[in-house]
């Protein structure tokens, strides 16, 4: 018996080391990938259930390596945002969203895009200039532009991340809270961040058809998010019942499966220009 539990930490041991070289791997090869093609962006649509358009969308993520294959954005954001790579990634992600809404308005497709940001992008006073200067060198309309933004980024500082909020909305570009009723027990946040947009986070939604208590819990967040103002989102809308129940509470916009899963921007555009005309 003792023998094989030191087989088995050797084991342990030896899949932590694999593990570990994985991850230096990916740390190591951030930058070529951004410039290489290898990392990619998919856009999701976000369907505005009033007029059944669709007239939002998520960016996300994509890796796909010629040696590791698929690296899902789980692993590789938090490891992008444990090496300091976030702050670059971001940049990145910004600068191909801008040029893929110019692209689209050019062929008549008026879209705002979403973008994910980190911690590190929302306490650093540098990425206001950044995003400020990528707004002038493109000039575009910055309310083509829009920054989810976690509950648990803006509670890791609620001032400065209210301070920065403020200054992206000053410049233009809308504030969603995303994962929203994953993060933090109080409220009292609400009021104060400058947000436009409540994202309820997709562990309510999926199996909301089963599932009284995550019904009540949307329908409350979608009320809550009125009473201040905001525009709900729910994401992980799979099926068309639970299309059908958000739009009986009134949720503003809905992103799930059931309309789609993220497509590359060439896929998305033929995907929306059909669903637009139905
Ligand atoms: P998120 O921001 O909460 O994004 C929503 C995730 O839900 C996406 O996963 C999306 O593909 C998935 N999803 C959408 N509809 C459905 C549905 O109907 N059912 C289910 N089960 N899932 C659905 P994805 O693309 O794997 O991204 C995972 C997370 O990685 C994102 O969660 C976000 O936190 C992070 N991420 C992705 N792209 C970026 C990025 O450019 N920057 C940063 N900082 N984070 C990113
Ligand atoms: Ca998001
Ligand atoms: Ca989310
Ligand atoms: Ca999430």
């Amino acid at each position: 018996k003792a023998k094989r539990s030191a087989d088995s930490f050797v084991l342990y041991q030896q899949g932590q080391d694999e593990n570990y070289q994985r991850q230096l791997h990916i740390i190591g090869i951030f930058e070529e990938s951004m410039a290489d093609g290898s990392m990619y962006l998919e856009y999701q649509p976000k369907v505005n259930l009033n007029s059944g358009q669709c007239t939002e969308a998520e960016a996300l993520l994509r890796w796909q390596d010629k040696e590791l294959g698929f690296i899902s954005p789980e692993e590789f954001i938090q490891l992008a945002e444990l090496s300091g790579n976030i702050r670059a990634v971001t940049n990145w992600v910004i600068e191909e969203v801008i040029k893929q809404i110019i692209l689209w308005q050019a062929k008549g497709l008026s879209l705002r895009v979403s973008v994910n940001i980190s911690v590190d992008d929302l306490l650093d006073k540098g990425f206001r200039f950044i995003v400020r200067s990528l707004l002038e060198k493109y000039s575009i309309n910055p309310r083509c532009l829009s920054f989810e933004i976690t509950e648990s980024v803006i509670m890791s500082d609620p001032e400065l991340a209210v301070e920065s909020m403020n200054i992206f909305k000053d410049l233009g570009i809308s504030i969603a809270i995303d994962d929203f009723g994953t993060g933090y027990s109080s409220l009292s946040y609400l009021k104060k961040v400058p947000a436009s947009e409540l994202k309820i986070d997709k562990s309510f939604v999926i199996d909301f058809d089963n599932n009284e208590e995550d019904r009540m819990i949307v329908e409350t967040s979608v009320e809550l998010a009125h009473s201040f103002g905001m525009k709900v989102v729910a994401e992980g809308v799979e099926t068309e019942s639970c299309l059908q129940q958000l739009k009986t509470f009134g949720c503003d916009l809905g992103q799930g499966y059931f309309f789609t899963r993220a497509l590359r921007a060439n896929d998305f555009e033929a995907w929306c220009e059909k669903f637009n005309s139905n």
